[in-house]
């Protein structure tokens, strides 16, 4: 009975692609050296550096976001390094993997999933670990829906050690604050599929000239991800590489409307749609991960309950044309997840809200149609 076509996607990557990018990328395909390819690329760069919060240039790599986790590893370190990585989640524990991949020694901050680190956690860590070269960290742990406090973390990594500050914001970069510079982050990344409303394939790396020292010193092998290599050629306008040219359209695209909204008002829709899932969750009795205070503006995280098992719950949603995500690792079948990021605004969390309450009416759960919705719309009429 429904359309084929007409679902809501509103998992935490990929995200629904704006028709005006999907159209900017099925422009006829031109040579990457072109004079016009090389202005995208170099007007990008630029435009990428205020999301960013950067004067440094922003690099692109084709690939997804993590070639860019890798990237920042593997032109900062060396096997035998001792490394810290702050794991909130799922994500934390990919930059832990990537980190003992290339031979590090690795000192695990574990936080409890569902939780955010605090500075204070991050300090007495360091404290026990002054030697680090490194200290990775993930903005939004997009498998819990925690926005850890990066400015704050950031500081404390500063203010403790020497050591450079790499931050996965793949899941949020371009929907929150991002102040790499003023709050001395050495190595920011993000990728295409999540805030940037693009589809998956192209990866964003900003670095500090603290970190370019290291890089230029640093003897780990690399070839696709030497990040000397983008540098190089960004100078040049272009890529070391055959770019995504196709993505790189949609990109220009996605700036356009980024720029037309302003990043303040970005970040204030998505503060807003927060709100709104969660009083609307709230209102359905349902469990959220994340405390108010460690949400992320870009996906919320909801436990089921005896009555509600949440891979039931997501097929019947998907059978009404939303799609949520479920939870990783230990979390599968504990959690589902809903984006809110990129290409979403306020009617879209009421559409979202409202198919769960039917859902979970079809579900036998018991459930007040539209309770949801009005605690959504209550936030809503607030601004
Ligand atoms: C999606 C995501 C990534 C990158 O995943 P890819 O599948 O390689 O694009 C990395 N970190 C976080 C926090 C993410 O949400």
């Amino acid at each position: 009975m429904l359309f084929k076509d007409k679902f809501r996607l509103h998992t935490p990557g990929p995200t629904p692609i704006p028709p005006s990018v999907q159209h900017a990328m099925n422009r006829p395909m031109i040579g990457h050296r072109s004079s016009t390819c090389s202005a995208i690329i170099q007007e990008s760069s630029k435009r990428l550096q205020p999301i960013f919060g950067t004067k440094q240039d922003v690099l692109i790599i084709t690939g997804s976001g993590t070639s860019a986790l890798e990237s920042a590893v593997s032109n900062t370190v060396q096997a035998g390094d001792e490394v810290s990585v702050v794991v909130t989640g799922a994500f934390g524990d990919r930059f832990a993997k990537l980190t003992e991949r290339f031979g590090c020694h690795v000192h695990r901050l574990d936080i409890p999933w569902g939780e955010r680190c605090t500075p204070e956690e991050l300090k007495s860590h360091l404290r026990q670990h002054p030697d680090v070269k490194a200290i990775f960290m993930t903005y939004c742990e997009t498998s819990t829906g925690v926005l850890n406090p990066i400015e704050e973390l950031a500081r404390v990594a500063r203010e403790e050690t020497d050591a450079l500050t790499i931050v996965d914001g793949v899941s949020c970069i371009g929907a929150v604050p991002m102040e790499m510079d003023a709050w001395g982050i050495d190595i920011a990344v993000t990728g295409s599929q999540k805030a940037l409303m693009l589809p998956a394939g192209l990866a964003f790396v900003a670095v500090s000239e603290r970190a370019w020292q290291v890089i230029e010193n640093n003897a780990t092998p690399r070839f696709y991800l030497d990040l000397s290599a983008y540098r190089k050629s960004l100078g040049k306008q272009t890529t070391p590489y055959t770019p995504a040219v196709s993505l790189l359209f949609g990109l220009e695209e996605v700036l356009n409307l980024i720029e037309a909204q302003g990043m303040d008002n970005v970040i204030a829709r998505h503060r807003l749609m927060m709100e709104m899932t969660r009083a609307g969750i709230r209102a359905l009795g349902l469990p959220l991960v994340a405390t108010d205070e460690a949400a992320s503006p870009t996906v919320t995280s909801v436990y089921g309950t005896n009555d509600v098992h949440v891979e039931d719950l997501r097929q019947t949603l998907s059978a009404m044309n939303v799609t949520v995500a479920g939870g990783q690792q230990h979390l599968k079948g504990q959690i589902f997840r809903i984006g809110h990021m990129g290409y979403c605004e306020p009617g879209d969390i009421l559409a979202v809200i409202a198919t769960l309450e039917v859902a979970l009416k079809t579900l036998n759960v018991p459930v007040s149609l539209g309770r949801g919705v009005q605690a959504a719309e209550e936030v809503w009429a607030r601004v």
